[in-house]
Parts: structure tokens; sequence; C-alpha cells
């Protein structure tokens, strides 16, 4: 394990050909904890639960309001910060990268639709960093700081109003000295050029994924051409994340690639996709299937499939290799277990994981001890238990995006009568 302080950063491993192994999402993994709401997304769990009040300093405490004191208090009884478990659990099963957990983290995001919050975007961003240099510290891991699509440019709001909105997050980052910077979760590539361009002009390096599949943005912009810009913008690392699944997105970082190396230009490549299998959807990803968010279980990817996701995302080139929401740490686990050969090492989580099943050698009944084997996980087809479970389903397809009327965001909440018509349009869908 390399001392902190002399770690190699994220360009000097990808450049000698090494894979990167990245995290998963922890929206969606904080969400099913109870730290997260679906809905607003927003990451305040960050500076929310410190465990015994050790990620805010006392001059931080001191501003609070007595309310958001009394939260505090109840949460150091409770135990156990989730976040920081989170990242440690990642880190065992293998991740090189502790993503900083700041998705949505820019103030407009923060304070839309109603959602109220006791800590500034500032204070969320600074624990999110403090939380993950803790954990990377222990181990051969870098802190990732990250930016994700806003409100503001829904609202069409201007290139410069949009970028200072970045900025804001960047300051923090910076500041807090982490290794690298994503932009991750862009569905237009125009945003995602103007998050680059802010990120670039730090001096660090610069991941930038978009959130799309082979049939490109949200505006028809081909991955080939995205990733192109994305790198003339100043990307050092282009790929996709989120909002489809594994082997789509393997797909569409192929893509991108190709779209590159065509036009003459360099790049790493990077893939976090979701854990959820997606054949069914369209430009929009998952967010616009029926069990979007919390029917999505039967979808979930066994470690089995993860690791065919691993060799596929390997053999296309790409090197950074880690997930976004479904992922769970077992599923990074599959990722390093699969590039065990190709990164000379075993995750410490495959301590307590015999590789291909080989735990079940010890297993009591016989027909356990039969599955013992790489063959039989890789030939089985899981069942979903439900005698009625469709193999796909009709994605809601209302084909909105920037400009629109209906994506125009804003501060108040919804209300009633904002929700009556949508409803409406739903049900005349289904
Ligand atoms: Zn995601």
């Amino acid at each position: 394990m390399a001392p902190v302080g002399s770690k190699r950063g994220v360009l000097e491993r990808l450049g000698a050909g090494e894979v990167v192994i990245g995290d998963g999402g922890f929206v969606f993994a904080l969400e099913k904890r109870g730290y997260v709401k679906a809905g607003p997304w927003t990451p305040e769990a960050a500076a929310e639960h410190p465990e015994a009040g050790e990620t805010l300093p006392n001059n931080r405490r001191s501003q609070l309001t007595g309310e958001s004191q009394k939260h505090i208090s109840s949460s150091i009884v409770q135990g156990p910060f989730k976040m920081r478990q989170l990242h440690r659990e990642f880190l065992r099963a293998g991740s090189n990268v502790m993503q900083t957990f700041t998705f949505y983290a820019s103030d407009d995001k923060l304070e839309n639709r109603g959602n109220k919050l006791t800590f500034t975007g500032q204070q969320i961003n600074e624990a999110a960093c403090d939380l993950a240099r803790e954990v990377a510290n222990e181990g051969d891991a870098l802190v990732a700081g990250g930016v994700s699509q806003t409100p503001s440019y829904l609202s069409c709001k201007s290139e410069d109003e949009v970028k200072k909105i970045f900025k804001k997050q960047i300051d923090v980052f910076i500041q807090k000295n982490v290794d690298f910077l994503i932009a991750e979760y862009f569905e237009h590539v125009e945003e995602a050029e103007w998050a680059v361009q802010v990120l670039k002009a730090t001096g660090k390096p610069v991941a930038a994924t978009l959130c799309i599949g082979p049939e490109g943005d949200m505006h028809g912009v081909t991955p080939g051409e995205c990733a192109v810009r994305l790198v003339k913008a100043g990307a050092d690392i282009v790929g996709v994340n989120c909002h489809f699944d594994p082997m789509t997105c393997v797909k569409t970082v192929a893509m991108m690639k190709a779209g590159v190396e065509k036009a003459g230009l360099k790049a790493h490549y990077m893939t976090q996709p979701l854990a959820y299998h997606t054949p069914d959807c369209s430009c929009q990803g998952f967010i616009d299937l029926p069990e979007f968010p919390f029917a999505l279980e039967p979808r979930i990817l066994t470690r089995w499939e993860m690791q065919h996701y691993a060799r596929e995302a390997y053999k296309a080139g790409i090197r950074y290799i880690g997930g976004c929401c479904g992922f769970e740490p077992y599923h990074i686990r599959a990722v390093a277990e699969e590039l065990a050969t190709e990164r000379g090492i075993l995750p410490e989580a495959s301590e307590k994981h015999g590789m291909w099943g080989s735990g079940l050698e010890m297993h009591t009944k016989p027909w356990v001890r039969a599955r013992a084997r790489r063959d039989y996980w890789e030939r089985l087809k899981p069942a979903s238990g439900r005698p009625l479970c469709p193999s796909m389903s009709t994605p809601d397809g209302w084909g909105v995006t920037k400009g629109h009327a209906e994506l125009m965001q804003q501060k108040e909440a919804t209300t009633a009568e904002q929700l009556r018509p949508l409803f409406q349009k739903a049900d005349c869908k289904h």
C-alpha cells in the first residue's frame, strides 16, 4: 500500500495501462439505507449524520440552529455513520476511487421544488470531501470531486449562470485538494462541455461521463460526437455513467472511443453503469421505466453478470471501470475479482468470497456443494420468482427535454394544481 501523499494520480495509472476501479452509486445505496430521499436525491447526508460529530468542526456546529443541533445529537446516539461505512465497503471491495458524495450538491438543486435543507451547499460539499479523503487514506484510493447536471440548465439559464454554479462546488474541491474531478450524469453534451471547461481551469485531471446510450444525448448528438466535444473541451477521460445497464454502457463507450480515434484525438475511457438490466430503455434511460425508482429490484445484475461486464469493458479498451445506481460493494468486488490477474491483486473483501462459488465446497448440503464451480454460475438463468413478471416494460416516452415547458424548474414546492395535469397525462398513456 502506498503511503499517504505519495499515491500515483489517475492519469499516471491509466497512462500505464492499469485498471482503475471506481465505486458504486451512493444516492441509491444510501436511499435504501434511509439516508437519502428519493425524489430530490440530494446528498445532505454528508453533513447531517456525522459520527460523534467528527466531520463537522466546532466552528461550523456552532453556526447551526437549535433544530439541526438536536438532529446531530440524536445521530451521535444512533451510532455508525453510513456514508463513511459505505466508502469503506467499496474500498475493501477493490475501489481505487472514493467519489465525494456531492451528486446534485449544487445550490440550485439543493433548493429546487421546495427541498428544505439545514445545511448550505458549501457545508455539504466540504463534509463529503472530508469523508472521502479520510477513507481513501486508509488504502490505495484517490479522491474525486464530482459535479452533475443542474436544474438551471434545464430551465434554459445562460452559460455564465450555469458555470457559476459549477464553480462554487469546484472551489470547495480545490480547497480540499481532491485528486481529480469528474463531471458526471449529464444528458446534454452542451452542459457537460460547460462543466468540463470549468473543471479544466483548475489544472486537475478531468473525467467526463454522460448518462447517454447508443442513441446519443437528449438532442440526438451521437456518442462519438459527444466524446469528441468533451475531449476538445478538456476532458482527459471520457465515457458514460448511470441510466443504462453495463453492456449498453460498454457499447456506448466503444462508440465514443471510435469517434475520438476517428477525429485523431486521444483520451482514456470510463464506464460507471447501472446495476440494472435495461434492454427496453430508449434514449432517456431507466428513469423512463415505469419501475423507476421503487420497483427496480427484479432487474439487478448478479455478481456473475458483473464479472462478464468487467471482462467486456476491459476487452473494449476501457480501463476506468466502476458503477452507478444499484451497485453495491459486492458488485465492485466482482469487477475486481474478474480483473485480478490484470491488476495483480485481489480485493480484501475476497477473503470472504471463494472465486466462482468455491466457498460452497464447505456447504453442508451436497446439491449446494455441486454448485461450487464456474460453469454452473455462468450457465444459470436466474428466475424472478414472480409468475406474472414481464421480461420487458414499456418506457414512458414523454420525450420532453431542455426547452420544454414541463421541464422548467422552480424553487417552490410542486403544487397540487401542477401535479393534476401530470397525473392525467400519465393515465392517458397507460
Ligand atoms: Zn446512477
